[in-house]
């Protein structure tokens, strides 16, 4: 008896062993889940930060290409624009007209161009000042801006010459449309310069027309303008 009870009392130390080793394991298994835990914690807030980045960063190259875009576009504007007067330069004309002839051989509706001069400018200058004359450019630019049809092109050639196209216009209906705008351009007053007047050379675009042969055309026809004493429109 004695014998079967030494026999139990090992086998319960060896139970209580077993139990406490496992309870070890246990404990062992609870810190490597934490472990585990906070590791996937520390994962997911570092995808978090990495996803917040590439946001902003997204959202930095958005807003720098808006703002490239503008700054393209705000060039483009300056490129193609006279700075006194604010209406089209030359390269822009240039660029528009050949479009405008492309267009004339495509769909053969009419379209006539417009040589403006400011006569005797030299003279305001000489005796009123450039700023004055300046003045009068810009007068003259809204008096002719303000006269002509949407759809039409006014721009500054250089100097006091300026070009329009009337679009959908034939030579006859420019002669009386130019006619209208040297009248206009006659009756203003500048506040110093007093009047002015211009001369105005005038063609309907040909269908065997180049950019060339057309500003040949009005430049001969302005040059007859002057030639006849000013102040007159001539169609060629
Ligand atoms: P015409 O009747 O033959 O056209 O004579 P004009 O005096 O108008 O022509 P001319 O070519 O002799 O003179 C043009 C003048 O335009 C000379 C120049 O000083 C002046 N001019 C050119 N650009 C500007 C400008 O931006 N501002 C001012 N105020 N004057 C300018
Ligand atoms: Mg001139
Ligand atoms: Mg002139």
């Amino acid at each position: 008896m004695a014998e079967e009870c030494s026999e139990y009392i090992k086998k319960i130390a060896v139970l209580e062993r077993q139990i406490k080793l496992m309870g070890e394991s246990r404990k062992q298994e609870e810190r490597l889940r934490t472990q585990l835990n906070q590791t996937m914690d520390t994962l997911k807030e570092k995808e978090r930060q990495l996803k917040e980045l590439n946001d902003g960063l997204e959202q930095r190259i958005e807003e720098r290409t808006r703002e490239l875009y503008e700054s393209l576009e705000q060039l483009s504007i300056l490129a193609s624009t006279d700075h006194l007067t604010k209406i089209n330069n030359r390269m822009k004309f240039n660029i528009l007209l050949e479009q405008k002839i492309k267009e004339l051989k495509r769909t053969a509706v009419p379209m006539s161009i417009a040589f403006f001069d400011i006569d005797f400018f030299k003279k305001v200058n000489d005796t009123y000042g450039h700023v004055a004359g300046d003045e009068v450019l810009i007068d003259f630019t809204q008096i002719v801006s303000d006269n002509i049809r949407q759809g039409d092109v006014f721009a500054r050639w250089g100097g006091e010459e300026f070009i329009a196209i009337y679009d959908n216009c034939t030579g006859y209906q420019a002669l009386l449309r130019s006619e209208a705008l040297r009248r206009l351009v006659e009756q203003y007053t500048h506040p110093v310069a007093g009047h002015i007047t211009c001369s105005i050379g005038l063609s309907e675009v040909r269908e065997e027309d180049t950019h060339d042969t057309l500003l040949l055309r009005v430049d001969e026809a302005l040059y007859q303008a002057k030639e006849e004493g000013r102040n007159r429109v001539i169609l060629l």
